[in-house]
Protein backbone atom coordinates (compact mmCIF):
# COMPACT_ATOMS: atom_id res chain seq x y z
CA UNK A 1 0.00 0.00 0.00
CA UNK A 2 2.93 2.35 1.06
CA UNK A 3 6.20 2.71 -1.04
CA UNK A 4 7.82 2.50 1.77
CA UNK A 5 5.79 0.36 4.51
CA UNK A 6 6.13 1.20 8.04
CA UNK A 7 8.40 -1.45 9.01
CA UNK A 8 10.87 -0.61 6.25
CA UNK A 9 10.85 3.29 7.14
CA UNK A 10 11.47 1.64 11.15
CA UNK A 11 14.50 -0.76 9.57
CA UNK A 12 15.88 2.38 7.71
CA UNK A 13 16.07 4.12 11.31
CA UNK A 14 16.86 1.94 13.47
CA UNK A 15 19.85 1.25 10.96
CA UNK A 16 20.81 4.95 10.42
CA UNK A 17 23.95 6.82 12.23
CA UNK A 18 22.57 10.43 11.42
CA UNK A 19 19.19 11.74 10.69
CA UNK A 20 18.15 14.83 9.87
CA UNK A 21 14.44 15.88 9.81
CA UNK A 22 13.09 18.75 7.62
CA UNK A 23 9.41 19.92 8.92
CA UNK A 24 6.94 22.14 7.13
CA UNK A 25 3.12 22.72 7.79
CA UNK A 26 1.77 19.65 8.17
CA UNK A 27 3.22 18.67 11.27
CA UNK A 28 1.49 21.09 13.67
CA UNK A 29 -1.83 20.92 11.39
CA UNK A 30 -2.71 17.88 13.53
CA UNK A 31 -2.07 19.73 16.51
CA UNK A 32 -4.73 22.29 15.48
CA UNK A 33 -2.62 24.64 13.90
CA UNK A 34 -4.29 25.37 10.31
CA UNK A 35 -2.11 25.24 7.73
CA UNK A 36 -2.17 29.30 6.79
CA UNK A 37 -2.83 28.75 2.86
CA UNK A 38 -5.06 25.45 4.07
CA UNK A 39 -8.74 25.68 3.70
CA UNK A 40 -9.31 26.15 7.44
CA UNK A 41 -6.04 28.92 7.73
CA UNK A 42 -6.43 32.15 8.65
CA UNK A 43 -5.06 33.46 5.06
CA UNK A 44 -8.70 32.48 3.83
CA UNK A 45 -11.11 32.42 7.19
CA UNK A 46 -9.92 35.91 8.16
CA UNK A 47 -9.00 37.08 4.71
CA UNK A 48 -5.42 38.18 5.52
CA UNK A 49 -3.25 38.47 2.54
CA UNK A 50 -0.36 36.61 3.25
CA UNK A 51 2.16 38.99 1.07
CA UNK A 52 0.98 42.29 3.25
CA UNK A 53 1.26 39.81 6.82
CA UNK A 54 4.73 39.05 6.08
CA UNK A 55 6.28 41.90 3.84
CA UNK A 56 8.67 44.13 5.82
CA UNK A 57 7.60 47.37 3.48
CA UNK A 58 4.16 46.65 4.87
CA UNK A 59 5.11 46.45 8.37
CA UNK A 60 7.02 49.38 8.09
CA UNK A 61 4.41 51.54 6.44
CA UNK A 62 1.50 49.65 8.63
CA UNK A 63 2.34 47.61 11.00
CA UNK A 64 -1.33 47.02 12.75
CA UNK A 65 -2.01 44.95 9.83
CA UNK A 66 0.80 42.03 10.71
CA UNK A 67 -0.42 42.75 14.69
CA UNK A 68 -3.98 42.25 14.12
CA UNK A 69 -2.58 38.93 12.32
CA UNK A 70 -0.57 37.86 14.97
CA UNK A 71 -3.31 38.93 17.47
CA UNK A 72 -5.82 36.15 16.05
CA UNK A 73 -2.68 33.54 15.31
CA UNK A 74 -1.20 34.02 18.85
CA UNK A 75 -4.98 33.39 20.26
CA UNK A 76 -5.39 30.33 18.69
CA UNK A 77 -1.62 28.79 19.33
CA UNK A 78 -1.34 29.42 22.90
CA UNK A 79 -3.11 26.06 23.98
CA UNK A 80 -1.79 24.14 21.61
CA UNK A 81 0.56 20.82 22.56
CA UNK A 82 2.66 19.60 20.69
CA UNK A 83 1.58 16.13 18.53
CA UNK A 84 2.69 12.50 18.34
CA UNK A 85 5.50 13.60 15.65
CA UNK A 86 6.86 16.09 17.54
CA UNK A 87 6.95 14.34 20.96
CA UNK A 88 8.78 11.16 19.16
CA UNK A 89 11.82 13.49 17.75
CA UNK A 90 12.42 14.56 20.95
CA UNK A 91 13.22 11.04 21.72
CA UNK A 92 14.96 10.04 18.73
CA UNK A 93 17.45 13.08 19.73
CA UNK A 94 17.66 11.76 23.40
CA UNK A 95 18.83 8.55 21.72
CA UNK A 96 21.59 10.64 19.77
CA UNK A 97 20.24 9.25 16.53
CA UNK A 98 18.34 12.90 15.46
CA UNK A 99 21.41 15.28 15.12
CA UNK A 100 19.07 18.33 14.14
CA UNK A 101 15.39 19.56 12.52
CA UNK A 102 15.14 21.86 10.43
CA UNK A 103 11.30 23.79 10.25
CA UNK A 104 9.81 25.90 7.96
CA UNK A 105 7.38 26.94 11.11
CA UNK A 106 7.03 29.67 12.90
CA UNK A 107 5.07 28.23 15.97
CA UNK A 108 7.86 27.02 17.90
CA UNK A 109 6.21 23.61 18.82
CA UNK A 110 8.93 21.70 18.30
CA UNK A 111 10.90 23.70 21.05
CA UNK A 112 7.61 23.24 23.44
CA UNK A 113 8.07 19.50 23.00
CA UNK A 114 11.68 19.59 23.83
CA UNK A 115 13.57 19.40 21.12
CA UNK A 116 17.09 20.86 21.27
CA UNK A 117 18.95 21.29 17.89
CA UNK A 118 16.50 23.51 15.94
CA UNK A 119 16.91 25.48 12.95
CA UNK A 120 14.10 27.84 12.04
CA UNK A 121 14.50 28.63 8.48
CA UNK A 122 11.28 31.50 8.70
CA UNK A 123 12.57 32.16 12.60
CA UNK A 124 9.52 32.53 14.88
CA UNK A 125 7.85 34.07 17.59
CA UNK A 126 10.34 33.46 20.37
CA UNK A 127 12.70 36.21 19.91
CA UNK A 128 11.89 40.00 18.87
CA UNK A 129 13.84 42.89 17.83
CA UNK A 130 12.67 46.31 17.98
CA UNK A 131 12.76 47.90 14.78
CA UNK A 132 14.13 51.67 16.30
CA UNK A 133 16.59 50.96 19.21
CA UNK A 134 17.50 47.46 17.52
CA UNK A 135 17.15 45.94 21.40
CA UNK A 136 16.44 41.96 20.95
CA UNK A 137 14.25 39.78 23.41
CA UNK A 138 14.39 36.20 23.55
CA UNK A 139 12.19 33.36 25.29
CA UNK A 140 8.74 34.96 24.06
CA UNK A 141 6.26 32.98 24.24
CA UNK A 142 2.59 33.17 23.02
CA UNK A 143 1.18 33.74 25.94
CA UNK A 144 3.83 36.77 25.97
CA UNK A 145 2.46 38.03 22.43
CA UNK A 146 -1.34 37.88 23.88
CA UNK A 147 -0.60 39.83 26.89
CA UNK A 148 0.91 42.50 25.14
CA UNK A 149 -1.16 43.10 22.45
CA UNK A 150 -4.00 42.85 24.59
CA UNK A 151 -2.71 45.39 26.90
CA UNK A 152 -2.39 47.83 23.66
CA UNK A 153 -5.10 50.87 24.19
CA UNK A 154 -6.92 51.22 20.95
CA UNK A 155 -5.26 49.07 17.96
CA UNK A 156 -2.93 46.21 18.55
CA UNK A 157 0.73 46.75 18.36
CA UNK A 158 3.74 45.91 20.90
CA UNK A 159 5.66 48.91 21.12
CA UNK A 160 9.33 48.77 22.29
CA UNK A 161 9.44 50.30 26.25
CA UNK A 162 12.61 51.55 25.97
CA UNK A 163 12.09 53.85 22.75
CA UNK A 164 8.63 53.64 21.42
CA UNK A 165 9.78 51.43 18.27
CA UNK A 166 7.78 48.86 16.61
CA UNK A 167 8.86 45.46 17.80
CA UNK A 168 8.75 42.75 15.18
CA UNK A 169 9.07 39.09 15.74
CA UNK A 170 12.21 37.45 14.29
CA UNK A 171 10.07 36.40 11.44
CA UNK A 172 11.73 36.13 7.85
CA UNK A 173 9.49 38.70 6.09
CA UNK A 174 9.30 38.33 2.66
CA UNK A 175 12.04 40.99 1.65
CA UNK A 176 14.30 39.90 3.85
CA UNK A 177 17.18 36.99 3.81
CA UNK A 178 16.80 33.38 5.46
CA UNK A 179 20.22 33.49 7.37
CA UNK A 180 19.63 30.23 8.71
CA UNK A 181 20.20 28.61 5.34
CA UNK A 182 23.85 28.16 5.45
CA UNK A 183 23.06 26.42 9.06
CA UNK A 184 20.86 24.02 7.52
CA UNK A 185 23.04 23.06 4.67
CA UNK A 186 25.49 22.13 7.10
CA UNK A 187 23.52 20.15 8.44
CA UNK A 188 21.69 18.11 5.92
CA UNK A 189 25.64 17.53 4.47
CA UNK A 190 25.84 15.07 7.43
CA UNK A 191 22.96 13.31 7.40
CA UNK A 192 22.69 9.82 6.26
CA UNK A 193 18.80 9.74 6.18
CA UNK A 194 16.43 12.53 5.54
CA UNK A 195 13.09 12.38 6.73
CA UNK A 196 11.03 15.30 5.26
CA UNK A 197 7.99 15.35 7.32
CA UNK A 198 4.74 17.66 6.31
CA UNK A 199 6.43 20.02 3.39
CA UNK A 200 5.05 20.06 0.08
CA UNK A 201 8.45 21.64 -0.59
CA UNK A 202 6.95 24.37 -2.74
CA UNK A 203 8.80 26.74 -0.96
CA UNK A 204 12.49 27.94 -0.92
CA UNK A 205 14.28 27.76 0.92
CA UNK A 206 13.25 24.37 2.00
CA UNK A 207 12.58 23.27 -1.24
CA UNK A 208 16.63 23.21 -2.23
CA UNK A 209 17.61 21.29 0.77
CA UNK A 210 16.57 17.91 -0.38
CA UNK A 211 17.98 17.93 -3.33
CA UNK A 212 21.26 19.39 -1.67
CA UNK A 213 21.79 15.38 -0.23
CA UNK A 214 22.36 11.99 -1.97
CA UNK A 215 21.11 10.37 1.45
CA UNK A 216 18.21 8.26 1.84
CA UNK A 217 15.46 10.46 1.65
CA UNK A 218 11.76 9.66 3.32
CA UNK A 219 9.26 12.19 2.28
CA UNK A 220 5.94 11.92 4.43
CA UNK A 221 3.15 14.11 3.59
CA UNK A 222 -0.53 14.17 2.83
CA UNK A 223 -0.62 16.11 -0.39
CA UNK A 224 2.02 16.53 -3.32
CA UNK A 225 5.31 16.82 -3.09
CA UNK A 226 7.43 19.17 -5.41
CA UNK A 227 10.21 16.93 -5.64
CA UNK A 228 11.40 14.86 -8.17
CA UNK A 229 11.13 10.81 -7.68
CA UNK A 230 14.51 8.69 -7.37
CA UNK A 231 15.63 5.47 -6.15
CA UNK A 232 16.19 6.75 -3.30
CA UNK A 233 13.27 8.88 -2.45
CA UNK A 234 10.42 6.96 -0.77
CA UNK A 235 6.79 9.84 -0.87
CA UNK A 236 4.62 8.83 1.80
CA UNK A 237 1.27 10.43 1.49
CA UNK A 238 -0.49 9.80 4.13
CA UNK A 239 -1.47 11.50 7.78
CA UNK A 240 2.48 11.80 9.67
CA UNK A 241 0.97 11.05 13.01
CA UNK A 242 -1.02 7.73 11.89
CA UNK A 243 2.17 6.96 9.55
CA UNK A 244 4.63 7.62 12.33
CA UNK A 245 2.93 5.73 15.23
CA UNK A 246 3.11 2.18 12.81
CA UNK A 247 6.47 3.14 12.02
CA UNK A 248 7.37 3.43 16.07
CA UNK A 249 5.89 0.08 16.84
CA UNK A 250 9.10 -1.27 14.50
CA UNK A 251 11.61 1.57 17.06
CA UNK A 252 13.76 -0.14 18.75
CA UNK A 253 13.35 3.80 21.18
CA UNK A 254 9.98 4.03 22.92
CA UNK A 255 8.43 6.71 23.68
ZN1 LIG B 1 13.42 50.27 21.00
Amino acid sequence: MYSLEPQKCAELLNSSKSVVVLTGAGISTSAGIPDFRGPQGLYVTRKYDPEKVFNIEWFQREPKYFYEFTKDFTDCLKNIKPTFTHNYLIRLEQAGLLKGIITQNIDILHQAAGSKNVIELHGSYSSATCQTCKQQIKGLTYNWWCDKIASSNSSPVVICQKCGGYIKPDIVFFGEPVTAYEEAELLINKCDLLLVLGSSLNVTPASILPRLTSATTVIVNKGEVSLQASPQRYFINEDLDVYFSKVSEHLKWKL
